[in-house]
Protein backbone atom coordinates (compact mmCIF):
# COMPACT_ATOMS: atom_id res chain seq x y z
CA UNK A 1 0.00 0.00 0.00
CA UNK A 2 1.80 2.97 -0.75
CA UNK A 3 0.44 7.03 0.16
CA UNK A 4 0.71 10.08 -1.50
CA UNK A 5 -0.12 13.88 -0.46
CA UNK A 6 -3.40 15.11 -1.14
CA UNK A 7 -1.54 18.20 -3.14
CA UNK A 8 1.15 16.09 -5.08
CA UNK A 9 0.60 12.64 -5.56
CA UNK A 10 3.50 12.58 -8.15
CA UNK A 11 6.07 10.86 -5.08
CA UNK A 12 4.71 7.82 -3.13
CA UNK A 13 5.61 7.19 0.14
CA UNK A 14 5.35 3.89 2.49
CA UNK A 15 2.96 3.78 5.54
CA UNK A 16 6.07 4.46 7.95
CA UNK A 17 7.09 7.55 6.08
CA UNK A 18 3.71 8.90 6.21
CA UNK A 19 3.55 8.00 9.84
CA UNK A 20 6.47 9.29 10.67
CA UNK A 21 6.46 12.52 9.02
CA UNK A 22 3.15 13.55 9.71
CA UNK A 23 2.78 16.02 7.10
CA UNK A 24 3.88 16.38 3.48
CA UNK A 25 5.99 18.77 2.53
CA UNK A 26 4.06 20.71 0.15
CA UNK A 27 1.43 21.17 3.49
CA UNK A 28 -0.98 18.39 1.76
CA UNK A 29 -2.25 14.95 3.70
CA UNK A 30 -1.07 11.80 3.28
CA UNK A 31 -3.62 9.53 1.47
CA UNK A 32 -3.48 5.88 0.53
CA UNK A 33 -3.84 5.56 -3.17
CA UNK A 34 -6.79 2.70 -3.16
CA UNK A 35 -8.65 1.47 -0.33
CA UNK A 36 -8.38 -2.24 0.28
CA UNK A 37 -11.46 -4.66 0.33
CA UNK A 38 -12.60 -6.51 3.14
CA UNK A 39 -13.69 -10.16 1.69
CA UNK A 40 -15.79 -13.00 3.01
CA UNK A 41 -12.97 -14.35 4.79
CA UNK A 42 -11.96 -11.00 6.64
CA UNK A 43 -15.76 -10.71 8.00
CA UNK A 44 -15.78 -13.99 9.31
CA UNK A 45 -12.53 -13.57 10.75
CA UNK A 46 -13.84 -10.35 12.42
CA UNK A 47 -16.56 -11.97 13.50
CA UNK A 48 -14.73 -13.92 15.95
CA UNK A 49 -12.14 -11.56 17.16
CA UNK A 50 -11.75 -9.72 20.35
CA UNK A 51 -11.61 -5.46 19.48
CA UNK A 52 -7.25 -5.99 19.88
CA UNK A 53 -7.75 -9.15 16.93
CA UNK A 54 -10.22 -6.85 14.79
CA UNK A 55 -7.50 -3.32 15.20
CA UNK A 56 -4.96 -5.47 14.17
CA UNK A 57 -6.77 -7.07 11.40
CA UNK A 58 -8.16 -3.78 9.71
CA UNK A 59 -4.78 -1.86 10.31
CA UNK A 60 -2.84 -4.48 8.71
CA UNK A 61 -5.00 -3.95 5.25
CA UNK A 62 -3.31 -0.38 5.48
CA UNK A 63 0.08 -0.66 7.27
CA UNK A 64 1.27 -3.06 4.89
CA UNK A 65 5.05 -2.38 6.05
CA UNK A 66 4.19 -3.73 9.07
CA UNK A 67 4.18 -7.11 10.08
CA UNK A 68 0.66 -9.00 11.51
CA UNK A 69 3.04 -9.75 14.56
CA UNK A 70 3.84 -5.98 15.03
CA UNK A 71 0.37 -4.63 14.56
CA UNK A 72 -1.10 -7.69 17.30
CA UNK A 73 1.51 -6.55 19.36
CA UNK A 74 0.77 -3.04 19.90
CA UNK A 75 -2.96 -3.82 19.63
CA UNK A 76 -2.63 -5.50 22.83
CA UNK A 77 -0.75 -2.81 24.42
CA UNK A 78 -2.42 0.03 23.23
CA UNK A 79 -5.88 -1.57 24.19
CA UNK A 80 -4.65 -3.33 27.34
CA UNK A 81 -7.78 -4.58 29.07
CA UNK A 82 -7.02 -2.31 32.26
CA UNK A 83 -6.35 0.64 29.98
CA UNK A 84 -9.95 0.38 28.92
CA UNK A 85 -11.56 -1.43 32.11
CA UNK A 86 -12.11 -4.77 30.68
CA UNK A 87 -12.40 -6.50 26.88
CA UNK A 88 -14.93 -4.65 25.73
CA UNK A 89 -13.47 -1.77 24.03
CA UNK A 90 -15.43 -0.17 22.22
CA UNK A 91 -19.19 -1.04 23.26
CA UNK A 92 -22.32 -0.62 21.31
CA UNK A 93 -25.23 0.15 24.03
CA UNK A 94 -28.44 -0.32 22.08
CA UNK A 95 -31.34 2.91 22.54
CA UNK A 96 -34.84 3.65 21.31
CA UNK A 97 -35.41 4.71 18.02
CA UNK A 98 -32.67 2.35 15.53
CA UNK A 99 -29.41 4.29 17.83
CA UNK A 100 -27.00 1.97 18.88
CA UNK A 101 -24.77 4.11 20.86
CA UNK A 102 -20.84 3.20 20.38
CA UNK A 103 -18.90 3.77 23.31
CA UNK A 104 -15.00 5.39 22.44
CA UNK A 105 -14.33 6.81 25.49
CA UNK A 106 -13.54 3.82 27.81
CA UNK A 107 -9.58 4.29 27.89
CA UNK A 108 -7.61 5.84 30.09
CA UNK A 109 -8.33 9.38 29.24
CA UNK A 110 -12.07 9.32 28.45
CA UNK A 111 -13.00 10.55 25.17
CA UNK A 112 -12.80 8.65 21.86
CA UNK A 113 -9.12 10.06 21.14
CA UNK A 114 -7.73 7.11 23.18
CA UNK A 115 -8.72 5.07 20.66
CA UNK A 116 -6.50 6.62 18.18
CA UNK A 117 -3.54 7.72 20.82
CA UNK A 118 -2.67 4.83 22.63
CA UNK A 119 -1.78 3.27 19.20
CA UNK A 120 -0.26 6.14 18.22
CA UNK A 121 2.78 6.01 20.05
CA UNK A 122 3.74 2.17 18.71
CA UNK A 123 3.33 3.26 15.09
CA UNK A 124 5.71 6.30 15.24
CA UNK A 125 8.65 4.98 17.49
CA UNK A 126 8.25 1.67 14.94
CA UNK A 127 7.80 4.21 11.83
CA UNK A 128 10.64 6.02 12.91
CA UNK A 129 13.02 3.01 13.45
CA UNK A 130 11.91 1.76 9.71
CA UNK A 131 12.68 5.01 7.92
CA UNK A 132 16.34 5.42 9.74
CA UNK A 133 15.42 8.07 11.88
CA UNK A 134 17.54 8.28 14.72
CA UNK A 135 16.45 12.09 16.43
CA UNK A 136 14.38 12.57 19.50
CA UNK A 137 10.73 13.22 17.82
CA UNK A 138 9.56 16.31 19.32
CA UNK A 139 5.30 15.72 19.43
CA UNK A 140 4.19 19.48 19.46
CA UNK A 141 -0.73 19.56 19.67
CA UNK A 142 -2.48 21.96 19.65
CA UNK A 143 -5.67 20.47 21.39
CA UNK A 144 -9.32 22.06 21.83
CA UNK A 145 -9.22 19.79 25.18
CA UNK A 146 -9.55 15.97 24.36
CA UNK A 147 -6.61 15.47 21.78
CA UNK A 148 -3.88 17.03 24.56
CA UNK A 149 -4.60 14.90 27.17
CA UNK A 150 -4.75 11.75 25.51
CA UNK A 151 -1.56 12.28 23.52
CA UNK A 152 -0.09 13.17 26.85
CA UNK A 153 -1.02 10.11 28.07
CA UNK A 154 -0.44 8.25 24.88
CA UNK A 155 3.00 9.54 24.91
CA UNK A 156 4.64 9.88 28.33
CA UNK A 157 7.79 7.96 29.00
CA UNK A 158 7.87 6.81 25.97
CA UNK A 159 11.49 6.22 24.34
CA UNK A 160 12.78 8.82 21.94
CA UNK A 161 10.09 11.52 22.25
CA UNK A 162 9.05 14.56 24.09
CA UNK A 163 5.58 15.99 24.11
CA UNK A 164 4.69 19.21 24.49
CA UNK A 165 0.77 20.62 24.10
CA UNK A 166 -0.43 23.61 23.90
CA UNK A 167 -4.03 24.69 24.84
CA UNK A 168 -6.89 27.40 24.32
CA UNK A 169 -7.21 29.36 27.99
CA UNK A 170 -10.22 30.28 27.02
CA UNK A 171 -11.28 26.92 24.88
CA UNK A 172 -11.41 24.08 27.69
CA UNK A 173 -13.60 22.67 30.40
CA UNK A 174 -11.93 22.47 33.86
CA UNK A 175 -11.64 18.99 34.11
CA UNK A 176 -9.73 19.20 30.59
CA UNK A 177 -7.31 21.40 32.22
CA UNK A 178 -7.25 19.52 34.61
CA UNK A 179 -6.56 16.38 33.57
CA UNK A 180 -3.39 17.94 31.32
CA UNK A 181 -1.87 20.09 34.14
CA UNK A 182 -1.66 17.27 36.34
CA UNK A 183 0.03 14.75 33.81
CA UNK A 184 2.74 12.66 34.58
CA UNK A 185 5.92 11.88 32.71
CA UNK A 186 9.88 13.00 32.44
CA UNK A 187 9.20 13.85 28.63
CA UNK A 188 6.22 16.26 28.84
CA UNK A 189 5.16 19.91 28.56
CA UNK A 190 1.75 21.23 29.19
CA UNK A 191 1.03 25.86 27.65
CA UNK A 192 -1.64 27.81 27.71
CA UNK A 193 -1.80 30.02 24.90
CA UNK A 194 -4.29 33.41 25.42
CA UNK A 195 -7.35 33.03 22.75
CA UNK A 196 -9.04 30.10 21.37
CA UNK A 197 -8.23 26.86 19.53
CA UNK A 198 -7.96 28.15 16.26
CA UNK A 199 -5.21 30.49 17.46
CA UNK A 200 -3.64 27.73 19.19
CA UNK A 201 -3.50 25.88 16.04
CA UNK A 202 -2.28 28.68 14.03
CA UNK A 203 0.49 28.99 16.74
CA UNK A 204 1.69 25.93 16.63
CA UNK A 205 1.53 25.91 12.64
CA UNK A 206 4.06 28.70 12.85
CA UNK A 207 6.35 26.62 14.82
CA UNK A 208 6.27 23.86 12.42
CA UNK A 209 7.20 26.39 9.49
CA UNK A 210 9.90 28.31 10.84
CA UNK A 211 12.98 27.27 9.21
CA UNK A 212 15.16 28.44 11.97
CA UNK A 213 13.28 26.71 14.23
CA UNK A 214 13.92 23.23 12.61
CA UNK A 215 17.56 23.45 11.95
CA UNK A 216 18.65 24.25 15.65
CA UNK A 217 16.53 22.04 16.81
CA UNK A 218 18.29 19.12 14.34
CA UNK A 219 21.36 20.33 15.81
CA UNK A 220 20.60 19.21 19.01
CA UNK A 221 19.41 15.92 17.59
CA UNK A 222 15.77 16.56 17.85
CA UNK A 223 12.74 16.56 15.14
CA UNK A 224 8.93 17.92 15.27
CA UNK A 225 6.35 15.39 14.60
CA UNK A 226 2.41 16.09 15.16
CA UNK A 227 -0.16 13.97 17.02
CA UNK A 228 -3.21 15.76 15.19
CA UNK A 229 -5.44 14.26 13.14
CA UNK A 230 -3.84 15.20 9.76
CA UNK A 231 -1.28 12.25 11.06
CA UNK A 232 -2.22 8.99 8.82
CA UNK A 233 -1.43 7.47 12.30
CA UNK A 234 -4.10 9.09 14.16
CA UNK A 235 -7.00 7.81 11.10
CA UNK A 236 -5.98 4.82 10.66
CA UNK A 237 -6.77 2.91 13.99
CA UNK A 238 -9.98 4.92 14.07
CA UNK A 239 -12.00 2.65 10.86
CA UNK A 240 -11.36 -0.61 12.99
CA UNK A 241 -14.05 0.51 15.59
CA UNK A 242 -16.85 1.62 13.15
CA UNK A 243 -16.12 -2.01 11.74
CA UNK A 244 -16.04 -3.33 15.13
CA UNK A 245 -19.34 -1.97 15.87
CA UNK A 246 -20.93 -3.66 12.95
CA UNK A 247 -19.36 -7.07 13.76
CA UNK A 248 -21.17 -6.30 17.11
CA UNK A 249 -24.52 -5.47 16.06
CA UNK A 250 -24.91 -8.82 13.64
CA UNK A 251 -24.15 -10.84 16.41
CA UNK A 252 -26.74 -9.52 18.57
CA UNK A 253 -29.55 -9.14 15.52
CA UNK A 254 -29.48 -5.53 15.66
CA UNK A 255 -28.61 -5.92 11.45
CA UNK A 256 -28.46 -8.81 9.03
CA UNK A 257 -25.09 -9.79 7.66
CA UNK A 258 -24.91 -7.13 4.45
CA UNK A 259 -27.61 -5.07 6.03
CA UNK A 260 -27.14 -1.28 6.11
CA UNK A 261 -26.60 1.04 8.73
CA UNK A 262 -26.39 4.72 8.85
CA UNK A 263 -23.27 6.50 11.20
CA UNK A 264 -23.96 9.50 12.66
CA UNK A 265 -20.66 11.30 14.38
CA UNK A 266 -20.09 14.27 15.99
CA UNK A 267 -18.05 16.36 13.86
CA UNK A 268 -15.01 18.86 14.57
CA UNK A 269 -11.35 18.61 12.49
CA UNK A 270 -13.86 15.57 10.68
CA UNK A 271 -11.48 13.15 10.93
CA UNK A 272 -13.42 10.59 13.57
CA UNK A 273 -16.51 10.76 10.52
CA UNK A 274 -13.35 10.68 7.72
CA UNK A 275 -12.72 6.99 9.59
CA UNK A 276 -16.18 6.07 8.60
CA UNK A 277 -15.94 7.16 5.26
CA UNK A 278 -12.82 4.95 4.62
CA UNK A 279 -14.39 1.62 6.50
CA UNK A 280 -17.41 2.27 4.07
CA UNK A 281 -14.90 2.62 0.62
CA UNK A 282 -13.60 -1.18 2.14
CA UNK A 283 -17.24 -2.44 2.12
CA UNK A 284 -19.03 -1.43 5.33
CA UNK A 285 -22.46 -1.39 4.36
CA UNK A 286 -23.25 1.65 5.07
CA UNK A 287 -26.69 3.90 3.92
CA UNK A 288 -26.15 7.70 5.02
CA UNK A 289 -22.73 9.22 7.17
CA UNK A 290 -24.56 11.69 8.86
CA UNK A 291 -22.02 14.85 9.94
CA UNK A 292 -23.57 16.10 13.28
CA UNK A 293 -22.21 20.28 14.43
CA UNK A 294 -22.46 22.08 17.25
CA UNK A 295 -23.62 25.74 16.16
CA UNK A 296 -20.01 26.52 14.69
CA UNK A 297 -21.53 24.61 11.74
CA UNK A 298 -19.35 25.50 8.84
CA UNK A 299 -19.60 21.71 7.74
CA UNK A 300 -23.28 21.69 7.89
CA UNK A 301 -23.61 24.68 5.34
CA UNK A 302 -20.59 22.78 3.33
CA UNK A 303 -23.19 20.12 2.84
CA UNK A 304 -26.42 21.75 2.36
CA UNK A 305 -25.14 24.59 0.25
CA UNK A 306 -24.04 22.81 -2.59
CA UNK A 307 -19.74 22.23 -1.84
CA UNK A 308 -19.02 25.73 -0.80
CA UNK A 309 -17.02 25.87 2.43
CA UNK A 310 -16.83 29.26 4.38
CA UNK A 311 -15.04 29.92 7.03
CA UNK A 312 -15.87 33.64 7.25
CA UNK A 313 -17.95 33.63 10.01
CA UNK A 314 -18.85 34.08 14.23
CA UNK A 315 -16.68 31.59 15.90
CA UNK A 316 -19.28 30.29 19.30
CA UNK A 317 -17.94 28.81 22.38
CA UNK A 318 -19.94 26.10 23.45
CA UNK A 319 -20.66 23.47 25.71
CA UNK A 320 -19.01 20.91 22.99
CA UNK A 321 -15.54 22.53 22.52
CA UNK A 322 -13.93 19.48 21.37
CA UNK A 323 -15.92 20.35 18.39
CA UNK A 324 -15.51 24.10 18.50
CA UNK A 325 -13.84 24.74 14.63
CA UNK A 326 -13.80 26.12 11.53
CA UNK A 327 -11.27 24.84 9.85
CA UNK A 328 -11.76 20.91 9.43
CA UNK A 329 -8.65 20.02 8.45
CA UNK A 330 -9.71 16.57 7.17
CA UNK A 331 -12.59 17.43 4.76
CA UNK A 332 -8.94 18.06 2.56
CA UNK A 333 -8.56 14.00 2.74
CA UNK A 334 -12.26 13.80 1.38
CA UNK A 335 -12.05 15.97 -1.44
CA UNK A 336 -9.38 14.12 -2.68
CA UNK A 337 -10.82 10.60 -2.31
CA UNK A 338 -13.64 12.06 -4.03
CA UNK A 339 -12.27 14.44 -6.75
CA UNK A 340 -10.50 10.91 -7.97
CA UNK A 341 -7.13 11.53 -6.32
CA UNK A 342 -6.95 15.09 -8.09
CA UNK A 343 -4.25 16.99 -6.49
CA UNK A 344 -4.14 19.81 -8.51
CA UNK A 345 -7.44 20.68 -7.53
CA UNK A 346 -7.17 19.89 -3.98
CA UNK A 347 -3.81 22.30 -3.75
CA UNK A 348 -6.05 24.90 -5.23
CA UNK A 349 -8.99 24.43 -3.23
CA UNK A 350 -6.51 24.67 -0.30
CA UNK A 351 -5.02 27.64 -1.48
CA UNK A 352 -8.22 29.47 -1.71
CA UNK A 353 -9.05 28.42 1.85
CA UNK A 354 -5.73 30.22 3.03
CA UNK A 355 -5.83 33.13 1.33
CA UNK A 356 -9.74 34.33 1.14
CA UNK A 357 -10.87 31.58 4.01
CA UNK A 358 -13.14 29.85 1.20
CA UNK A 359 -14.13 27.81 -1.92
CA UNK A 360 -16.41 26.02 -3.76
CA UNK A 361 -16.49 22.01 -4.60
CA UNK A 362 -17.59 21.41 -8.75
CA UNK A 363 -20.41 20.13 -9.25
CA UNK A 364 -19.50 16.13 -9.99
CA UNK A 365 -17.30 16.24 -6.96
CA UNK A 366 -19.95 17.56 -5.27
CA UNK A 367 -22.23 14.94 -6.32
CA UNK A 368 -20.12 12.27 -5.04
CA UNK A 369 -20.13 13.27 -1.66
CA UNK A 370 -23.61 14.01 -1.45
CA UNK A 371 -24.76 10.31 -1.97
CA UNK A 372 -22.57 9.19 1.05
CA UNK A 373 -23.50 12.31 3.45
CA UNK A 374 -26.50 13.92 5.37
CA UNK A 375 -25.61 16.82 7.76
CA UNK A 376 -26.82 18.62 10.94
CA UNK A 377 -26.06 21.18 13.48
CA UNK A 378 -27.75 21.86 17.09
CA UNK A 379 -26.80 24.68 19.59
CA UNK A 380 -26.33 24.38 23.04
CA UNK A 381 -29.71 24.70 23.73
CA UNK A 382 -30.73 21.96 21.81
CA UNK A 383 -28.01 19.72 23.36
CA UNK A 384 -29.34 20.52 26.78
CA UNK A 385 -32.42 19.25 25.70
CA UNK A 386 -31.20 16.21 24.35
CA UNK A 387 -29.26 15.29 27.29
CA UNK A 388 -32.10 15.94 29.49
CA UNK A 389 -34.69 13.79 27.73
CA UNK A 390 -31.71 10.97 26.90
CA UNK A 391 -31.79 10.72 30.83
CA UNK A 392 -35.25 10.82 31.45
CA UNK A 393 -36.80 8.45 28.83
CA UNK A 394 -33.89 6.26 28.02
CA UNK A 395 -31.82 6.13 31.54
CA UNK A 396 -29.16 6.88 29.27
CA UNK A 397 -25.81 9.67 30.22
CA UNK A 398 -23.98 11.11 27.58
CA UNK A 399 -22.09 14.23 27.25
CA UNK A 400 -22.57 17.05 25.54
CA UNK A 401 -20.70 16.42 22.34
CA UNK A 402 -22.91 12.80 22.01
CA UNK A 403 -25.74 15.10 22.64
CA UNK A 404 -25.18 16.68 19.28
CA UNK A 405 -24.94 13.75 17.68
CA UNK A 406 -28.29 12.28 18.93
CA UNK A 407 -30.19 15.39 18.42
CA UNK A 408 -28.83 15.20 14.28
CA UNK A 409 -29.71 12.09 14.39
CA UNK A 410 -33.23 12.57 15.40
CA UNK A 411 -34.11 15.13 13.32
CA UNK A 412 -32.41 13.59 10.28
CA UNK A 413 -35.04 10.64 10.75
CA UNK A 414 -37.99 12.62 11.51
CA UNK A 415 -37.00 15.00 8.31
CA UNK A 416 -36.13 11.67 6.26
CA UNK A 417 -38.36 9.04 7.70
CA UNK A 418 -34.85 6.77 7.13
CA UNK A 419 -35.27 4.09 9.80
CA UNK A 420 -31.95 2.29 9.09
CA UNK A 421 -30.24 1.12 12.36
CA UNK A 422 -27.99 3.86 13.28
CA UNK A 423 -24.36 3.65 15.01
CA UNK A 424 -24.03 7.14 16.93
CA UNK A 425 -20.47 7.93 18.29
CA UNK A 426 -20.38 8.56 21.71
CA UNK A 427 -17.04 10.62 21.79
CA UNK A 428 -16.58 11.60 25.59
CA UNK A 429 -17.42 10.54 28.97
CA UNK A 430 -20.64 12.86 30.70
CA UNK A 431 -17.94 13.22 33.55
CA UNK A 432 -15.31 15.01 31.21
CA UNK A 433 -18.48 17.97 30.75
CA UNK A 434 -20.04 17.81 34.18
CA UNK A 435 -21.23 21.29 34.68
CA UNK A 436 -23.14 21.16 31.20
CA UNK A 437 -24.60 17.57 31.76
CA UNK A 438 -25.73 18.86 35.51
CA UNK A 439 -26.99 21.67 34.43
CA UNK A 440 -29.03 19.83 31.50
CA UNK A 441 -30.46 17.59 34.47
CA UNK A 442 -31.74 20.50 36.33
CA UNK A 443 -28.61 20.18 39.36
CA UNK A 444 -26.58 23.03 40.12
CA UNK A 445 -22.84 23.29 40.69
CA UNK A 446 -21.41 24.89 43.19
CA UNK A 447 -17.55 24.56 42.60
CA UNK A 448 -15.93 23.52 39.36
CA UNK A 449 -13.35 21.42 40.43
CA UNK A 450 -12.95 17.37 40.86
CA UNK A 451 -15.85 17.27 43.50
CA UNK A 452 -18.48 18.04 40.67
CA UNK A 453 -17.60 14.30 39.91
CA UNK A 454 -19.88 13.74 43.12
CA UNK A 455 -22.78 15.77 42.28
CA UNK A 456 -23.21 14.01 38.50
CA UNK A 457 -23.15 10.37 40.59
CA UNK A 458 -25.55 12.05 43.12
CA UNK A 459 -27.89 13.16 40.47
CA UNK A 460 -27.57 9.81 38.34
CA UNK A 461 -26.06 6.74 40.97
CA UNK A 462 -23.84 6.98 38.03
CA UNK A 463 -20.26 6.21 38.94
CA UNK A 464 -17.18 8.39 37.82
CA UNK A 465 -14.72 7.11 35.61
CA UNK A 466 -11.76 5.73 37.78
CA UNK A 467 -9.04 8.24 35.67
CA UNK A 468 -11.48 10.89 36.23
CA UNK A 469 -11.99 10.29 40.28
CA UNK A 470 -8.31 10.06 40.78
CA UNK A 471 -7.87 13.01 39.75
CA UNK A 472 -8.58 14.44 43.41
CA UNK A 473 -5.18 13.47 44.60
CA UNK A 474 -3.42 15.16 41.80
CA UNK A 475 -1.08 18.05 41.83
CA UNK A 476 -0.54 20.69 39.26
CA UNK A 477 2.57 20.50 37.64
CA UNK A 478 2.29 23.23 34.69
CA UNK A 479 0.85 26.72 34.88
CA UNK A 480 2.83 28.61 31.91
CA UNK A 481 0.44 30.81 29.72
CA UNK A 482 1.79 32.42 26.44
CA UNK A 483 0.74 35.58 24.28
CA UNK A 484 0.02 33.84 20.82
CA UNK A 485 2.76 35.58 19.38
CA UNK A 486 5.30 34.28 21.90
CA UNK A 487 5.12 30.78 20.88
CA UNK A 488 8.39 30.51 19.51
CA UNK A 489 10.14 31.18 22.42
CA UNK A 490 8.43 27.71 24.02
CA UNK A 491 10.27 25.47 21.73
CA UNK A 492 13.57 25.88 24.35
CA UNK A 493 11.45 24.46 26.85
CA UNK A 494 11.99 20.88 24.58
CA UNK A 495 15.73 21.07 25.13
CA UNK A 496 15.15 20.98 28.90
CA UNK A 497 12.87 18.16 29.21
C1 LIG B 1 -12.16 15.52 19.05
C2 LIG B 1 -13.57 15.32 19.48
C3 LIG B 1 -14.63 15.39 18.56
C4 LIG B 1 -14.40 15.75 17.10
O1 LIG B 1 -13.72 14.75 16.40
P1 LIG B 1 -13.04 15.06 14.98
O2 LIG B 1 -12.30 13.83 14.61
O3 LIG B 1 -12.13 16.23 15.22
O4 LIG B 1 -14.13 15.39 14.04
C5 LIG B 1 -15.91 15.13 19.02
N1 LIG B 1 -16.15 14.85 20.32
C6 LIG B 1 -15.16 14.78 21.22
C7 LIG B 1 -15.50 14.49 22.65
C8 LIG B 1 -13.85 15.00 20.85
O5 LIG B 1 -12.85 14.94 21.76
Amino acid sequence: MEYVSTRDKSRKVSASYAIANGIAPDGGLYCPTSFPALTAEDWHALANLDYKGRSALVLGKFLTDFSGEELADYAAKAYADDKFGGADTAPVVALGGGKHMLELWHGPTCAFKDMALQMLPHLLTASLRKTGETRTACILVATSGDTGKAALDGFHDVEGTKIMVYYPVDGVSPMQKLQMVTQEGKNVEVVAIRGNFDDAQSAVKRIFTDETVREGLDKDGMMLSSANSINWGRLAPQIAYYISAYCDMVKNGAVKMGGKINICVPTGNFGNILAAYIAKQMGLPVNKLICASNRNNVLTDFFKKGGSYDKNRDFYTTTSPSMDILISSNLERLLFFASDYDDKLVAALMEQLAKGGSYQVAADVFAKIESDFDAGCCDDAAATQTIRELWENEHYLCDTHTAVAVRVYEDYRARTGDTTPAVIASTASPFKFCRSVIEALGGTLEKDDVSQLDVLTGLTGVPAPAPLAALAGKTPRFDRVVDKTDILSTVGLLRDL
